[in-house]
């Protein structure tokens, strides 16, 4: 097979392996007789797929199921934006807006109640991570957005926020690298980033949360009801979440985070050492390395022009896929996940190269 060096922001990469082992339990799962599309989610050979993949994620990420619970949900991560004010926003709660996907959030959070936006880097176009920031101490609780998809920046240290708990946004950089994750109490992610389709969208959350959950809060947006039914309230996006298990017995095989880490962060620096080596024509869009992101990888060139050659021709030349920045600040964004291959990333900086001697 003849596999693109495909750099999408999402729907992205995912490892060869799982998909020829998706393919195979499309057709057949496990010598059953059936797909894996056509099994009751009340199965046990079903329960299974589901309830590995819930212990998986938990082992990866190193916090304890009696601790945590994992939900896998339709909406996307946007939905969460509005699930987690509906539940948890009382009084008020304190949003970091570090880009698109932070604006988001704050705006379905101002559908429910007292947002305050404690920080934000939008008087900078959103090109660093807010530092030093002072939390209320009368916060339901601090969100944060932990990896900027579109401006290809990432808090590279985790906020501490006291006894406030801290939710996060992890869409585009979940499993990408070795955090303490017990210092979040609800984390989330779109799936279709860095550890399956889309479709599904993954929720950890503390227990303990539930404590201070809302009263009445509608059936489908309860987050109480979801984890007492163990993410089987109704049907389940049941081929997604076998995706993501498949995924999470890759990264489990690979040695876990502290290898995947590595990998990106060997991935991320060649292509960031090219840039700043050449950075008469190649201008990175982040303010401060400690800030850049190691999955969303975001530069320019010299003018627009050059940029819109850039993306045409690693496609046309070199079937180099989705080099375009995101529509609303242009620019190029080489978006590097987990399952791109350090091959993919090669091929790129070798491009560059080529292109900046023809094009200088
Ligand atoms: C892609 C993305 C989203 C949106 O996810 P959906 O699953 O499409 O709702 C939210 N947050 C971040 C950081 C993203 O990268």
């Amino acid at each position: 097979m003849n596999r693109a060096h495909n750099f999408s922001a999402g729907p992205a990469v995912l490892p060869i392996e799982v998909l020829q082992e998706t393919s195979q339990a499309v057709l057949d799962y496990n010598n059953l007789g059936m797909s894996i599309m056509e099994m009751s989610h009340r199965s046990a050979e079903y329960d299974a797929v589901f309830v590995e993949a819930q212990k998986d994620g938990l082992e990866i990420l190193g916090l304890s199921p009696d601790e945590y619970a994992v939900l896998f949900l339709g909406g996307g991560a946007s939905l969460q934006f509005l699930m987690i004010p509906m539940n948890f926003l009382k009084n008020k709660a304190d949003y970091v807006n570090t880009g698109y996907w932070s604006k988001k959030a704050i705006k379905e959070a101002q559908w429910v109640g007292n947002t305050n936006v404690v920080a934000s880097s939008e008087d900078m176009n959103f090109n660093y991570i807010p530092k030093n920031i002072t939390f209320s101490p009368d916060a339901d609780y601090v969100h944060i957005t932990t990896n900027n998809t579109i401006y290809g920046t990432r808090w590279n240290v985790v906020p501490d926020t006291g006894n406030i708990p801290l939710f996060a946004d992890m869409s585009s950089d979940f499993m990408s690298r070795e955090l303490d994750y017990s210092k979040f109490s609800l984390m989330y992610a779109g799936a279709q980033k860095n550890i399956g389709p889309a479709g599904v969208t993954m929720v950890v959350i503390k227990k303990s949360l539930l404590e201070r959950q809302k009263d009445n809060v509608p059936t489908m947006l309860n987050y109480k009801i979801h984890i007492d039914a163990n993410s089987m309230f109704n049907t389940p996006p049941c081929v997604n979440v076998y995706v993501v298990g498949r995924v999470f017995k890759w990264i489990k095989k690979l040695g876990g985070l502290a290898v995947i880490e590595e990998m990106n962060m060997k991935k991320a620096s060649l292509l960031y050492d090219y840039i700043d080596a050449n950075s008469e024509f190649y201008r990175g869009t982040v303010a401060n390395k400690e800030d850049r992101s190691i999955m969303n990888v975001t530069w320019n060139l010299p003018t627009p022009e050059l940029e819109q050659k850039f993306v045409k021709e690693a496609r046309e030349k070199y079937n180099m896929t989705n080099l375009k920045g995101h529509r609303s600040i242009g620019g190029i964004r080489a978006s590097i996940y987990n399952a791109c291959p350090i091959e993919t990333v090669q091929a790129l900086v070798k491009f560059m190269e080529e292109f900046k001697k023809e094009n200088s």
